[in-house]
């Protein structure tokens, strides 16, 4: 077994209850692969049913404790500091989420970890600088009343996250949580286990109160998962993952009438009209689809062309896809392994069916030649298709690698209908010289996020989340309030 400097990437992942670290009660564990070399790399401890109630407890006890009594700014106090913590250490955490993920460390550098950070410090400052609602309201008597509101937090969160951007994501729910004053039960994917670890040692070394950050590790039905979302006492449930995850996540959420927030799953639309400056759309558009290997939520998997510029796109979508290889950890141009095994074969059966419907290969479709332990995991070559149908599974399905079909278009009301046409509603880019048209047609995009001339440019105070099978609610900014608190609306009689 390889053996890392870092403490961050040791043998045994634990979960972390009460402020401590904690084997699961059952002695069960599961192993934790490096996906670049497909190398066993650590065993992670699962909780069992009752390590999960003793967390939900444990965060029930901290919201009756300390943490529940705190001001806002003894609480923005301690936020700013796991911001700062984290900061401190991102070697740590850049080691452990690159072991997890065998992502580009340039990736998990500047996006995953800086973000990790980002999320507490954004947060902490909303709610710092949050106004309240007023209304001077006249009464039937003559007089007034006063309305105002004040926003309490809403209880025990569950967080359950997905594996593409371990930390980032599960941060992006943990730092409004605390913000607004919530506990929380963290879930990571099975896959991706360690930065949410990790993060213990950060609440505990800035003294977080215990209890207030609590992690459970294992799978879905079952498991961890489940024995989160059935516990009575979690009050809402934020989700990020796959849609039919959120399904059966739901149901249970149904059961005492929580709420929920889920951040899902898209088949994305990028649309290049003639006069887009081709550079730019190549540039973007090659960062959508192949970046993190395809495992954005926000990725571009479907791109209508113009159908002047279409050939010389998929010309120059080629050569940026070619640019895209294995390689060096540290090489700009390197392009990561899948997670996990099962989702190459997944990623590869996409491959394959897209030939069975028709596709012309332009570039990929495989498995690249690598020799060697260090390439012995997850790689997938990036592909580009053209000739689908944009009625073809391959067109339809979220495939979450790296690869896109590349469709021509002819007129504005076609691709505004053909990007609408999906059960998804995530976000599009559009790529276009003429801002008029740029405003009109992203207005039109049936979507939570739209982009003109960028994709993946975020700013956190802006609503974050998806329309149809994509999502329920937005978060980011003061939308994270609207999930994380309950207002109580006072009526004064003057
Ligand atoms: P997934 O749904 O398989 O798993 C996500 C999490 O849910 C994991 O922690 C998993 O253990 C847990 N889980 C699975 N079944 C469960 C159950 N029945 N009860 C409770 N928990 C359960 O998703 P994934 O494969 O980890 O992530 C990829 C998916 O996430 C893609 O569909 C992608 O589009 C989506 N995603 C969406 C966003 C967004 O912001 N919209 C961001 C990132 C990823």
């Amino acid at each position: 077994m390889t053996s890392y400097a870092s403490p961050a990437v040791t043998d045994t992942v634990l979960n972390f209850i009460d402020g401590t670290y904690r084997e699961g009660s059952e002695g069960k564990s599961f192993p934790n692969f490096n996906p670049a070399t497909g190398e066993q790399i650590g065993l992670v401890q699962e909780a069992s049913a009752d390590d999960v109630a003793d967390a939900v407890a444990a965060a029930r006890n901290a919201l009756n404790g300390r943490w529940g009594s705190m001001t806002t700014s003894e609480r923005v106090k301690l936020i700013t500091a796991v911001a700062a913590e984290i900061e401190r250490r991102s070697d740590d955490f850049l080691a452990a989420e690159v072991a997890d993920t065998g992502k580009p460390r340039a990736v998990a550098a500047h996006i995953d970890i800086p973000r990790g950070a980002a999320n507490f410090r954004m947060f902490a400052d909303v709610i710092s600088t949050m106004p309240g609602e007023s209304f001077i309201t006249d009464t039937p008597d003559g007089g007034q009343a006063n309305n105002y509101t004040v926003r309490k937090p809403k209880g025990v969160i569950a967080v359950i996250c997905p594996w593409n951007f371990p930390l980032l994501l599960m941060t992006w729910k943990v730092g409004p949580a605390l913000a607004c004053g919530n506990t929380v039960v963290v879930k990571p994917s099975e896959e991706t286990p360690r930065t949410a670890a990790l993060l213990g040692e950060v609440m505990n070394a800035v003294g977080m109160p215990d209890g207030v950050y609590n992690v459970v590790h294992g799978f879905g039905p079952g498991s961890a998962g489940e024995f989160l979302t059935s516990n009575s006492d979690v009050d809402a449930i934020t989700f990020t993952g796959e849609t039919r995850t959120g399904e059966k996540i739901m149901q249970k959420a149904a059961v005492g009438v929580r709420d929920v927030s889920f951040e899902l799953g898209g088949k994305n639309a990028g649309i290049v009209f003639a006069d887009a400056d081709l550079n730019k759309a190549v540039e973007g558009l090659s960062r959508a689809v192949f970046m993190n290997t395809g495992q954005v939520c926000l990725g571009t998997e479907r791109v209508y062309v113009e159908r002047p510029v279409y050939e010389e796109f998929v010309a120059r979508m080629k050569e940026a896809a070619e640019g895209f290889k294995p390689g060096a950890i540290d090489d700009p141009a390197y392009l990561g392994p899948l997670i996990s095994a099962e989702h190459r074969d997944k990623v590869l059966g996409y491959y394959r069916r897209a030939v069975e419907e028709g596709a012309t290969v332009v570039t990929g479709g495989g498995t690249p030649e690598l020799s060697g332990p260090e390439w012995a995991g997850f790689f997938v070559q990036p592909t580009v298709w053209t000739g689908l149908s944009h009625d073809s599974t391959v067109m339809r399905e979220e495939i979450f690698g790296p690869c896109c079909g590349v469709i021509p278009f002819d007129e504005e009301d076609e691709v505004i209908a053909l990007a609408n046409d999906s059960p998804y509603g995530l976000c599009a880019s559009i790529w276009s010289e003429n801002m008029s048209r740029g405003h009109r047609v992203a207005a039109a995009m049936d979507v939570g996020v739209c982009w003109v001339n960028s994709w993946f440019l975020r700013d956190l105070r802006t609503a974050f989340g998806g329309s149809g099978h994509s999502g329920i609610g937005r978060e980011g900014g003061v939308h994270s309030l609207e999930f994380y608190t309950e207002l109580t609306n006072i009526c004064v009689k003057l």
